[in-house]
This record gives C-alpha cells, structure tokens and sequence, in this order.
C-alpha cells in the first residue's frame, strides 16, 4: 500500500488541566475526505491545528507525505487551512481575496491572475470576482473562502467546521459541492464536525473522537452499523442498547425494527405500547414502553402510507426483529 498523506504518531496536547489530545493514531490515504467528529470540546479542532502547524503537540508526530512536519512551521507545510469564520478580507474584491497568498509569495503577476481565475472557475464564482465580500450571500463567501484554498494547490486542505455558518438548506446543497470538489481535484480533505449527518453523508471514512481520544475509525457505513462501544453507538444516530445473552450489549437501530399490531413472524418479538410519536415527514419515530418496562425507539419509513392512518399514541403494538438485526457491542 501506497505511504497515508497523513500519519500521526501519538500525539497528545494539553492545555493546563485539560488533556484536549490524549495519544491519537491515524493514518489518513491520499484522495481520502475524512471527518474528524466529535461533542463541544473532543478535542477535534485542537487535533487539526496540531496537523496545520498552529498547535504544538505535547508528545507525538505528525507525518504529511512521508516526512516529519511535527516542528514545522505552517507556512512550510503542505496544507492549508480553511476556517470557520473564513476570515476574508473585507476590503478587498473576491478575486484580491483569492490571489492574496500567491501575491505575498512573490508569484508573477500573470501566473496570479491564471489560477485565480482557475480557482473561481472551480467554485463558480467567476461572474462575482470584483464583489467585495459583504456584497455576497454566506454560501457565496464560503466559496471564495474555498476558492482561497484551493489556489494554492494544497497537497491537503484542513477545513474547520466548513458548513457552520450556513444555513440548512444552503449546508444541503454544499455538502454535495464539496464532495465533488474534492473528487475532482483529487485532493485530501480532513473536516472538523460536530455534525454526524454531515460527517455520515460527506465522509469516505471517519474518526469518531471522545474526550480527546479516537474511539472509532471507519467509513460511515461502518461506523453506524457496526459501532465499537455503546459511545459511539449512542453518539451515531439512535440506538437501542439491549443486554445480549452472554454479558455484553447489542445495540439495534430503530429502523431495523418492526411495528405491527400482531405479533410478528420474527425471531424477536416485544409487546408494549406507543407512548411518543415524531413524525418527521419521510419517516416517523415511535416511542414505545415495552411490557418490561424499557423503553424502545422505532422507526419507519413513510412510503405508500398516509401516516394519518398508522398507529397512534396509546396504542398497544408488536415490535418485531430479526436474529441478526443487532449489533454486539465490544465495550
Ligand atoms: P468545539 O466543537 O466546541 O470547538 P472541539 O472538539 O473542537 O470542540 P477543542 O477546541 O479541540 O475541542 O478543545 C478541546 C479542549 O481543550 C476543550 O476543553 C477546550 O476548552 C480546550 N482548549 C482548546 N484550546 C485551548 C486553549 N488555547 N487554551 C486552553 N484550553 C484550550
């Protein structure tokens, strides 16, 4: 296999009492858009700086393409970083924004103006490239703010919660954008998110961070449907942990649960009744107080069905599962 982009070593970072890093390892492959995810104060946001040079670890090694960059300074490391608060300068045109690191590296003037125009192409911006930034609409500035990026042809582009500041149906469409970005271009992204949709519908894989530790590495498929410990089986979407015959625990999905107001043909079955309905549109969520007491959380998807004729609150329900529907937990 080909050497990762990015290789860390474990790397740990304190800040006084807090141990914002305690000891990762990740190998990050080239082309890879890979999501590092994680609750307020995981210590995600400190990891990438550490990997774009603006935190110095503690203990540990950062390697980018093969060779040592723990004690090199940002400028020399080949990444950059595009941050939430995209920092752009307000006084300058879009295509001033763009060009401005290529124009403190002393590039030619013609050089300059080619890939800036190159750059906006990518993110179709071309039209806006004399706008100042405060003439633009938040997904506008993100794209410049990506644009800006993107010119200085980073072997690996760190983006910190890069969709935060937009708003949701905007985030929509841009997740799309971004992922083809980055497939075009054929570059390495690492995202910061405290967004699991985000993360589960960008990512190739993803590094599932708590208190300063990597507690899951996988792509998203794996990630949700064979999460390592009742953490990330609870952080990823919902789940319902149920004790398994042999000590350990099983985590199984709402979806992979049956509703039916008989009991079901399946290897599983529960009585009980609905307590709480959240009907989400394409699919509804139940609340359902088994006969034993626990509570489970079901869901199904509204197709072919007017959800006015499903069941309702009160009501007592069969909830059915196959043998395999579940997944054991190791910790
Ligand atoms: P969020 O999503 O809230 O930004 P995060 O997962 O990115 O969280 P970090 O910003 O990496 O978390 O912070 C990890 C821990 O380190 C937090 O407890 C934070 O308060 C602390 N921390 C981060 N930077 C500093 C700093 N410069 N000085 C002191 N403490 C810090």
């Amino acid at each position: 296999m080909s050497e990762p982009i990015v290789r860390i070593e474990g790397l740990a970072k304190r800040f006084g009492a807090v141990e914002a890093v305690a000891g990762v390892d990740l190998e990050i492959e080239r082309g890879e858009l890979f999501a590092l995810l994680g609750g307020s104060g995981c210590g995600k946001t400190t990891l990438l700086r550490m990997l774009a040079g603006l935190e110095t670890p503690d203990k540990g090694r950062v390697l980018i393409g093969g060779q040592d960059m723990t004690r090199v300074p940002p400028h020399l490391r080949p990444v950059n970083m595009m941050f939430q608060s995209y920092a752009l300068f307000p006084h300058m045109s879009v295509a001033d924004n763009v060009g401005y690191g290529l124009r403190r590296e002393g590039v030619a003037r013609a050089e300059t103006d080619r890939r800036v125009a190159e750059a906006l192409e990518q993110v179709r911006l071309a039209d806006l490239a004399k706008r100042r930034p405060a003439q633009l609409s938040g997904g506008q500035r993100q794209r410049v703010a990506l644009a800006r990026a993107l010119v200085k042809r980073p072997k690996l582009l760190l983006l910190d919660e890069p969709l935060a500041a937009l708003d949701r149906k905007l985030r929509e469409g841009t997740r799309f954008e971004l992922v083809r970005l980055q497939e075009e271009l054929g570059l390495t992204f690492v995202m910061v998110t405290h967004d699991q949709e985000e993360a589960m519908s960008m990512a190739s894989r993803m590094a599932v961070m708590n208190a300063g530790r990597v507690v899951q590495v996988g792509s998203p498929h794996e990630v949700y449907e064979r999460p390592a410990s009742r953490f990330v089986a609870d952080f990823i979407g919902i789940a319902n942990i149920l004790a398994a015959p042999d000590g350990r625990w099983l985590a199984l999905r709402p979806e992979k649960i049956v509703l039916s107001a008989t009991p079901p043909g399946t290897a599983h079955t529960a009585a009980g009744r609905i307590v709480d309905i959240a009907y989400e549109g394409g699919r509804s969520l139940y609340r359902v107080a088994l006969d034993d007491g626990h509570v489970m959380m079901v869901a199904t998807a509204n197709i072919g069905r007017i959800p006015d004729e499903s069941f309702r609150r009160g009501e007592s329900v069969w909830l059915g599962w196959a043998e395999d529907a579940g997944h054991l937990l190791d910790a």
